[in-house]
């Protein structure tokens, strides 16, 4: 299936509703910001479709935080460019849009029993205003992060995933940035993908269909496949929040399932009414 086709089917059964989509977007390299690629054309298209939120609750690969999970409350988020060796344009990109305190606070307190605490220091990291600058070019949507706790495992990303779910019952739209594979040690320059960038994407997929989730947050069955997959699985921690956002009432679509350098994959997807 092509991005395309997935997405204008999608556009048709994004009705108005009080239930806001979630969506986890494969954001791939930095470069995807200053490029006319299929995935910055497909996240374009993707931010038309969408129902305007409220605001947008990021949970990023690259926020990584150990024994706590942060919300931050900035009121105005400042852009990080924390990637090294790219063209000077890229560090001159800039996505000033609002945070969102009060409700931050309020996601702060909603994730306590996940050993939460506010912050004000981060903003908006690459994994989030890479693909934001498309979804909303005007910067006008109100947004905050919340980190991902390295300290703990698969399954309470998906907890925390539960937890926030009733966000979208207000209008917050949540979204996961990272891959569903991600082995930057591994990549082939121009080259196939690898066997298990491919295995891993495709269990993946299939499991997230028949919403076995529970599969997927299984580090120990997973094993040698996972650590191919992920050699960390700070990527893959997003896509375990959204899938964890989810629950049967909720349509899946695909979009952006190539598989990048080899190792890389660049599988995105939207949970919606
Ligand atoms: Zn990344």
């Amino acid at each position: 299936m092509s991005a395309i086709t997935d997405l204008n089917r999608l556009r048709d059964r994004l009705t108005p509703s009080a239930r806001m989509p979630v969506v986890f977007l494969g954001h791939g390299s930095p470069m995807n910001a200053l490029e006319d690629t299929a995935y910055s054309r497909a996240w374009t298209a993707l931010g038309q479709s969408l129902p305007q939120p409220a605001a947008i609750l990021v949970v990023s690969a690259h926020w990584m935080t150990r024994g706590t999970t942060l919300v931050d409350v900035s009121a105005l988020p400042k852009t990080i460019h924390d990637f090294y060796g790219f063209p000077d344009a890229l560090y001159a990109m800039d996505y000033p849009a609002p945070g969102a305190p009060d409700l931050a606070r309020e996601v702060s307190t909603l994730l306590a029993s996940h050993h939460s605490d506010t912050d004000d220091t981060w903003g908006l990291d690459h994994g989030a205003w890479t693909v934001l600058r498309f979804l909303y070019p005007q910067a006008n949507v109100p947004v905050f992060q919340v980190s991902i706790d390295m300290g703990r495992g698969l399954e309470h990303q998906l907890e925390v995933g539960r937890t926030l779910s009733q966000l979208r019952d207000r209008g917050v739209l949540i979204l996961g940035s990272g891959n569903v594979v991600h082995n930057l040690r591994a990549m082939r320059f121009g080259g196939q993908p690898q066997d298990f960038a491919v295995e891993f994407d495709q269990f993946f997929a299939s499991r997230l269909q028949d919403r076995d989730l529970a599969a997927l947050a299984d580090s120990k069955t997973l094993g040698s496949l996972l650590r191919m997959a992920h050699p960390t699985v700070d990527h893959y921690m997003p896509a375990l929040t959204i899938a964890g956002t989810s629950d049967d009432r909720d349509q899946l679509t695909f979009m952006t399932d190539a598989i990048d350098l080899g190792s890389v994959s660049m599988r995105s997807f939207v949970f919606h009414a």
